[in-house]
Formats: C-alpha cells, structure tokens, sequence
C-alpha cells in the first residue's frame, strides 16, 4: 500500500484572511486534502459563509471567525475557539495581508501602522497563540505568507515589503527554536498572483510585470495553495526555515 504523504486527515488547519483570494485557496486546498479547517475574516462575510460552504462539500468541517488578525487578544480567542471546536491545531496558515501603497515622502504613519500590524504583527500574534499546543503535541506545521516583495523591495511600498520581509526573519528565528520540537515553520513568497488585492494595477503596469516573469504569465492564487499543502503535510517533512518562492521564476 502507497502512502499518501499529502493527506490531512484528522488534522486541523487555521487560516487567516481565508475568505478570498490566496487564503480562500488554501482554506479549499487543505480541505480537500482532509483538514478540517477554521479561518478568519474582517469584512467579507457573504464570502466567507460561501466558503464555508464550499469547504463542507468538499467533506470537511469548517468554522469562519471574524477576528482581525493584528489584535492579539482577539488572535487568542480564535485559537482557543479552534481548540474546542476541534480540539487541536496542527497546521497554521498566516496569510491575511494588505497594501496602502504611497512613496514614503507621502506615507502617513497609520498607513504604516496599519500594513505593518496587519501583515507582520498578526504572524506573531497567531504564532505565538499556537506554539504552546504544537509543544505539547510535538509537531506542527507554521506556514507564513511572505512576498517577493519582501525579498526584492518595490518602489510605494516600504510598509508592505518591511513587514513581509520581516516575516522571513521571523519564520527562520521560529523554526530554530521549535525545530527540537519537530515543528516545521515555513515561509511561502508569492509573486504576482491574481486576487483582488492586485485587480486594481492599469493594463500597462500588468504588461510590464509578466515580462519580467521567466514564465510569462501571472499567479493563480491555486499556485500558492499547491504550495502550501506541501509545506502543510508531511510531504516536507524534512523542510523547515525555507522560503519557497511561489513567482514563476521573478525573483530567482
Ligand atoms: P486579498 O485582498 O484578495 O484577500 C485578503 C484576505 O485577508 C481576505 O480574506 C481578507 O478578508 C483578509 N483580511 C484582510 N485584512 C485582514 C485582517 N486584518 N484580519 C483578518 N483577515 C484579513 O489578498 P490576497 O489573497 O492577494 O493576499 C493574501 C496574502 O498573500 C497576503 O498576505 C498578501 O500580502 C500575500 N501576497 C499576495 C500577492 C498577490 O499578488 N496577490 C503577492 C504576494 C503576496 P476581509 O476583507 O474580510 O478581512
């Protein structure tokens, strides 16, 4: 008998920002592969109860949480909500993020406060939330939601690649120190994916980041998804402090 080194069975999956875009796929992905699933939102309801749906066609339990992921009091309670719901928590998926992209001549200081909490503070906020139960239990799964960006920088968005960078350093600083634990914490670096979070780019700014993408062609968030169940199961259980670059080749 083959085993299967990608099946979720009987584990728990908490996702952060998983009623669209990358999370939604993820949130789906590991579903699929036999998590049961709990993730959290800020706004968009209707797509989450949807998701939610779409996760129990897919045969696994599911729980929406509205929690914005930069408080840490609220990062507690979904946690300890997890916990009895399913009563354990194997895999953790940060990915809620935003932009407020400006020069840094112009960007105000809430426009940094608020990327820097939402993306960076919000890793510790749910990481932290989680070790101790991943302690006991001797394994885990910490999957951080970077971006080339992060590696590279970008012009407008000083906020955004400080706190995606900073989740790197975060995620190889983590990994030692719960790797005698045999917990695993990965960082995930998309690209340009197409989500909402990048409708909003002119077709020119488009045309100009597929040419410098060795595959020729933009993201989709089920790239980042794929990726994401490697680093989840066992598949990788070998792999811990890595940053896989999800980018058709844009930043190698
Ligand atoms: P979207 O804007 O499409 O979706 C963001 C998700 O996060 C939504 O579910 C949103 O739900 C949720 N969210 C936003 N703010 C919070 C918050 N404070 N607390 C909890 N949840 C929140 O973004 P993407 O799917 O494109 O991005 C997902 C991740 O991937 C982000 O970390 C992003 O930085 C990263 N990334 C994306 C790239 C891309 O090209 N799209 C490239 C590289 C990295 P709601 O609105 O209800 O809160």
């Amino acid at each position: 008998m083959t085993i299967n080194k990608y099946d979720l069975t009987g584990k728990t999956a908490l996702v952060t920002g998983g009623s669209r875009g990358i999370g939604k796929f993820i949130a789906l992905e590991l579903a699929k592969a036999g998590a049961n699933v709990a993730f959290t939102y800020t706004r968009s309801e209707e797509a989450a109860a949807q998701v939610r749906q779409d996760i129990a066609l897919a045969g696994a339990e599911a729980i929406a949480l509205q929690a914005d992921a930069a408080n840490s009091e609220q990062a507690v309670d979904v946690v300890s909500r997890v916990q009895k719901e399913f009563s354990t928590i194997d895999i953790l998926v940060n990915n809620a993020g935003i932009t407020r992209d400006t020069l840094l001549m112009r960007m105000t200081e809430e426009q940094w406060d608020h990327v820097v909490n939402t993306n960076l503070k919000s890793v510790f906020n749910y990481s932290k939330a989680c070790i101790r139960t991943m302690m006991s239990a001797r394994s885990g799964s910490i999957i951080n939601i970077s971006s080339v960006v992060g590696i590279a920088g970008n012009a407008g968005q000083t906020n955004y690649a400080a706190s995606k960078a900073g989740i790197i350093g975060f995620s190889k600083s983590l990994a030692r120190e719960v790797a005698s634990r045999s917990i695993r914490v990965n960082v995930v670096a998309p690209g340009y994916i197409q989500t909402e979070m990048t409708a909003g780019l002119d077709e020119k700014i488009l045309r100009s980041i597929t040419d410098q993408i060795p595959l020729r062609r933009a993201g989709l968030p089920g790239d980042v998804a794929a990726c994401v169940l490697f680093l989840a199961s066992d598949a990788s259980s070998y792999v811990t402090g890595s940053v896989l670059s999800v980018d058709g080749g844009m930043a190698m």
